[in-house]
Parts: structure tokens; sequence; C-alpha cells
């Protein structure tokens, strides 16, 4: 008995350190890719319930190493967030996003919406607000054609002025979205409290939502309430037909998903701005 505890500490150590080694390598990894075309955007479209129509994009990043292959974001961004090179990605993603976008729109989708994942340590960091400035300055991107989607473990980092940071950004009038809504420690005062434009229901309550009747009321509840509240509500992980016709039947603006569209290289976008999702 005491050797197999001693086999089982013995393994346990072993895979801690295979872990901390994997961590570290791909931390390494990610500090060389910066600068290099190993990061590159998919983009997802997000179509207005009602007219069927595309109205925007959400930039998704993806990583495709030498040594680790294509790495989902899941694994990789988390970790580029404890190391912080998730600043000098997100400072890329938001240059490269808002260049591709303003094609889109010089194209004739002046009203296009440009979505990009903003993470905590990403923020807190001191350039922020000139990355953001910058990136639309050296694209053309309107303001107005921007929004940055927030979640909730942003509003509870250490930053005390998140308030003005926030106000700075809808000053300039760049719209803000809450992300992963419905997960993690939601609060509700953030609604009140923060100037939020968008609501984006998270992936995980379409999961089941027409067979569960719990799930159906929540979904239903969040997006009377964010309506009342003048926030626009985008259902995040609709893959089938189903799911979008009760969406539209509880009046959500906005769907996400599979069944729409994968997300796709920027090349690939135009023609999914043109076409009518029916
Ligand atoms: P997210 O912001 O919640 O993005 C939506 C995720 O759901 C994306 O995963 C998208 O591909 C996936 N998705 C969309 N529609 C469907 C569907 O119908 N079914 C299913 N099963 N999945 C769907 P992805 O691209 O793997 O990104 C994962 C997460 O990584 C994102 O979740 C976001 O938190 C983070 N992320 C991605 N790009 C960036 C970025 O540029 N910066 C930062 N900070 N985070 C990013
Ligand atoms: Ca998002
Ligand atoms: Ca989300
Ligand atoms: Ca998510």
């Amino acid at each position: 008995a005491k050797l197999a505890g001693r086999n089982r500490f013995c393994f346990f150590t072993s895979r801690m350190n295979e872990e901390a080694e994997a961590r570290l390598r791909m931390e390494g990894e990610l500090r060389r890719a910066v600068g290099t075309d190993q990061f590159h955007l998919a983009y997802q479209p997000l179509v207005d319930v009602k007219s069927g129509r595309a109205v925007g994009v959400e930039a998704l990043l993806r990583w495709s190493n030498p040594e680790l292959g294509n790495v989902p974001p899941d694994r990789f961004i988390p970790q580029a967030e404890t190391c912080g090179v998730i600043v000098a990605i997100g400072r890329m993603v938001l240059e490269t996003a808002c260049r591709d976008a303003r094609r889109w729109v010089d194209a004739g989708h002046a009203d296009l919406r440009l979505c990009i994942n903003v993470s905590p340590r990403q923020f807190q960091d001191a350039g922020f607000l000139g990355h953001v400035r910058a990136a639309l300055a050296a694209s053309g991107l309107s303001p107005a054609n921007l929004e940055l989607e927030i979640t909730e473990g942003l509003l509870l980092t250490e930053r005390g002025d998140v308030d003005v940071l926030l106000r700075a950004l809808t000053d300039m009038g760049i719209q803000l979205s809450i992300d992963d809504f419905g997960t993690g420690y939601s609060s509700l005062s953030y609604l009140e409290r923060f100037p939020f434009d968008t609501l984006k229901i998270d992936r995980s309550f379409m999961i089941g939502m027409l067979e569960r009747q719990e799930r159906k009321v929540l979904v239903e509840t969040i997006v009377a309430m964010a309506s009342g509240l003048g926030l626009k509500v985008i259902a995040e992980g609709v893959e089938t037909v189903e799911q979008l016709a009760h969406l539209t039947a509880i009046n959500c603006d906005i769907a996400q998903g599979y069944l729409f569209s994968r997300p796709v290289p920027a090349t690939e976008i135009p023609p999914l701005l043109e076409r009518v999702y029916r």
C-alpha cells in the first residue's frame, strides 16, 4: 500500500511537471510567435433575425504554430493572458481587424459592426486606449463601426477606473457589449452601472434550450430584460433552425452560430455580407 501511495505521488508530480513544461513551452512559442504570420483572424457573421442579413462580424483569433499545430483559442488565450503576451497579440488583432473591416465598409456595408474580444489583461494595460485609437486611425475605420466585447471578469479587475475607461471608449463612439452573459459571476447591477449597448447570451444557453423548460425561460427572460434596458441582444451558438425560430418568436435581435456560418477567413466574408439567411 505504501508503495502504491508512493507511485501515485510520483505519478502526480510527473503529471504536474509535464503540465508545467507544456505551459512553459507554449509560453515560449507564444512569445516567439508575436510579429510572425502564425496568427490570423477568422470572422463569423452576426445575423439580424428579422431581415436575415449579416449586420456585423466577430473577429476570432487563430494560432497555427509549426511545433504545436493549430492551437484552439480556449487553450492559448488564457496562457497568453497569464504571461502578458496577450497585450501584443490583442494589439495586432485590433489593427488587422479594423483594416479588414474598413474594406468591407468601403465596399458598401456602411453600418457593418466589427466585434473584437478584449481580454482583462489587455484592458488593464496602460496602453490599451492608445492601441484602440491607433488601430482606428491607421485603418480609417469609424469608431461607430467598432464594438468591443468585454467579459464580466474584466469588470472585476483591479483597475479602479474601469468606469472611466469604458466611458472614454463610449465617448469616442465605440460600442460595448457584455460577452458570455449568464456565465461566471453575472451581476445584474453591471448592466445598470456600465455603458453597454449589447448583451451576448452565452452559447451554453442554446444547448438544450428547446428541451429544457428552465433554460427556455432563462433565455426568454434575458432577452426581455435586455430589451427593456434598451440593449441589443445577440444569441451565440445558434446551430439549428428550431433554435432560430424560438429566438425569433421571443424577439431576440441578432443571432450568431454555425447555422449561418462557421468563422471563416477574411477573404470569404464579402459574399456572406451579401446573402440573406432564410
Ligand atoms: P467567444 O468570444 O465566446 O467566441 C465565440 C466562440 O464560439 C468562438 O470559438 C466560435 O467559433 C464559437 N462558436 C460560434 N458559433 C458556434 C456554434 O454554433 N456552435 C459552437 N459549438 N461554437 C460556436 P473560438 O473561435 O474557438 O474562440 C473561443 C474563445 O476564445 C472566444 O469565445 C473568446 O473568449 C476567445 N477569443 C477568440 N479570439 C479572441 C481574441 O482575439 N482576443 C481575445 N481576448 N479572446 C479571443
Ligand atoms: Ca466574443
Ligand atoms: Ca461569447
Ligand atoms: Ca464563450
